[in-house]
């Protein structure tokens, strides 16, 4: 898996990193920082749920 993220629409809700804070981070401004474009197989499916909760849907998931 291979995640992405358009950080120019992030809104800041912070969904992303209460569902997988290994993978996604928040700057000082709220906006998403992407820790890790290549998760663990074990971090997939936390990885999905913050996909699904963004509510600017800004996270892309790329299967490999
Ligand atoms: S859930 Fe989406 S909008 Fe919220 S901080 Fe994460 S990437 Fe940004």
């Amino acid at each position: 898996m291979r995640v992405e993220v358009d950080a120019d629409k992030c809104i800041g809700s912070g969904a992303c990193v209460i569902a997988c804070p290994e993978v996604f981070s928040q700057d000082e401004g709220g906006v998403v920082i992407l820790l890790e474009s290549a998760p663990a197989p074990a971090q997939h499916e936390q990885v999905r749920e913050a996909a699904r909760a963004c509510p600017a849907e800004v996270i892309t998931l790329v299967d490999e």
